[in-house]
């Protein structure tokens, strides 16, 4: 059982204002596995005024050398934490041990380093006819981040909020709230100036909307579900807060008629169920030619019997539990209503019966999916994937957008020429072509209701800035 008895601000381990607590749960074995305080609007109160206090004092008036180097040492430290945050997030999220330890902890480990790297590069100073125009940090940045992929979340805002030169108050998610605190360990250990990074855990309506609403608080990063999101922006903009959005997704997968199935095929499978389907850019719409349909049938069907489902501690799993018995609840749910829509169930679409224990769902395939749909529609979370047929290029590409969000994609043709061609058209903040790999240097968001703002990269630096300009 891990426990944290405190919240972490102003530099050391403070003791809650209430006895309330939260129970970790463990995903695949339903028991608790740790617990941490439930804050209150008074520890929020605390915390931002700690980092108030080191903002205006102290970290706003450090170098970039000196931030970067502050950013090396707590990515050094965290080094050590790996297996420990691992093992951590895969019994919180359900992530498979060997994606948890590369996905969700090491590489969010290299870009704490890496916003050092794009901090020493960064040019904060520009001449513009007779002016001096110089980026400083916005302040105060209230950071809180969902549960799916913990520690990068939190790391996609701290690193380049600390990087410009702003102080954080971090609220990390009920159900996976582990990797911040041992991200305060790590800084505690390495001596990180008080007030710089702070983290107080506890529920969205209590210590995040306190968050939100602080008048000390000069921004907030927010990434999680759209109805969050929405209340989060009244709130910010109630302040007149700059406010990043990351939301939902419900990205389409464009296959072309020309495209080697064999490969495209398997490849949006894997993305799709990647972290059981908890992945805000996951293509959970495959679009495919009408007349090929029942090809690609066939080959998602043979892709999803090689991920195999089971433990997240087994080396063979591909597949883990759900984070919750709630998540689990709403993915069965929207099978139900798929079934019920007329969607055709092709595979999976119910609990598995090897797994008396922990949130499994099976890997589920919709085929014949109207994209009007609710599976189509909205964002379900889970190992569900829908395959909707379209008739030419030009259908596919209005099926692509038709959706509230536009957080991801991927197109697949015979040539890069005519995929790149598709790609440009689709209203999405990333889009992935012919098997383009992931690029942590790009930026990452979304159009329309997928958010606002960047993350991600030497730009996501830009969202922690605000411009002076001294007339000379
Ligand atoms: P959620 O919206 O329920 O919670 C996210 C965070 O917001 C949590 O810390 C929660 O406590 C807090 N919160 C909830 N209500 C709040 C309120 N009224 N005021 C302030 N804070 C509040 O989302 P979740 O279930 O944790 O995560 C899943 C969602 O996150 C999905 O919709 C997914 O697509 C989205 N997501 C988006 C991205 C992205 O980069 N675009 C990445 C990961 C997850």
């Amino acid at each position: 059982m891990i426990r944290y008895e405190h919240h972490y601000y102003g530099g050391t381990w403070q003791k809650p204002s209430t006895n309330d607590t939260i129970e970790v749960i463990s995903s695949a074995t339903e028991e608790a596995i740790g617990l941490v305080p439930r804050g209150s609007v008074d520890d929020v109160d605390r915390a931002v005024r700690a980092a108030r206090h080191a903002f205006d004092t102290q970290w706003s008036l450090t170098t970039a050398d000196e931030r970067a180097t502050w950013l090396e040492k707590l990515a050094g430290a965290m080094k050590a934490r790996v297996p420990q945050v691992a093992e951590a997030i895969s019994h919180e999220v359900g992530t498979a041990i060997g994606f948890a330890t590369k996905v969700q902890v090491e590489f969010p480990l290299s870009m704490i380093a890496l916003n050092g790297k794009f901090l020493r590069e960064y040019t904060f100073e520009e001449e513009l006819g007779n002016s001096l125009v110089i980026k400083e940090p916005i302040g105060v940045v209230g950071c809180i981040t969902p549960w799916n992929y913990p520690l990068h979340q939190i790391v996609a805002k701290i690193a380049p909020a600390l990087a410009a030169g702003c102080t954080v108050v971090l609220k990390p998610a009920e159900l996976a709230p582990l990797s911040a605190l041992m991200l305060a360990d790590a800084a505690h250990e390495i001596g990180l100036p008080a007030g710089v990074l702070n983290v107080v855990c506890g529920s969205g309506r209590v210590v995040g909307e306190a968050i939100v609403g602080h008048p000390d608080v000069d921004a907030v990063s927010f990434t999680g579900s759209l109805t969050a999101g929405r209340r989060v922006a009244s709130l910010a903009g109630e302040g007149i807060k700059k406010v990043t959005l990351e939301l939902g997704g419900k990205s389409a997968f464009v296959v072309l008629d020309d495209a080697p199935f064999d490969k495209a095929i398997p490849a949006g499978v894997n993305n799709c169920m990647q972290n059981s389907g908890q992945t805000c850019s996951a293509w959970t719409r495959m679009l495919v030619p009408r007349a090929r349909q029942a090809e690609v049938v066939d080959l998602a069907k043979a892709q999803l019997a090689k991920l195999t489902l089971g433990d997240p501690f087994d080396a063979k799993t591909r597949l883990g539990p759900l984070a919750s018995a709630n998540q689990r609840d709403t993915v069965l749910s929207y099978i139900e209503k798929g079934k019920s829509e007329g969607a055709e169930l092709v595979a999976g679409g119910d609990r598995p019966r090897t797994m008396p224990k922990g949130f499994y769902v099976e890997p589920t395939i919709f085929a014949d999916v109207d994209n009007r749909m609710e599976v189509a529609q909205e964002e379900i979370f889970g190992p569900v994937l829908t395959i909707i047929p379209y008739d030419t290029e030009a259908d596919a590409i209005r099926l692509a957008n038709d959706s509230i969000y536009g957080l991801a994609g991927g197109v697949w043709g015979g040539t890069p020429e005519r995929a790149l061609q598709v790609a440009r058209r689709l209203r999405t903040g990333q889009v992935d072509v012919n098997g383009g790999r992931f690029n942590h240097l790009a930026p990452f968001g979304g159009y329309k209701k997928s958010g606002i703002g960047r993350e991600l990269g030497p730009l996501a630096l830009d969202e922690f800035f605000q411009l002076k300009a001294i007339q000379r």
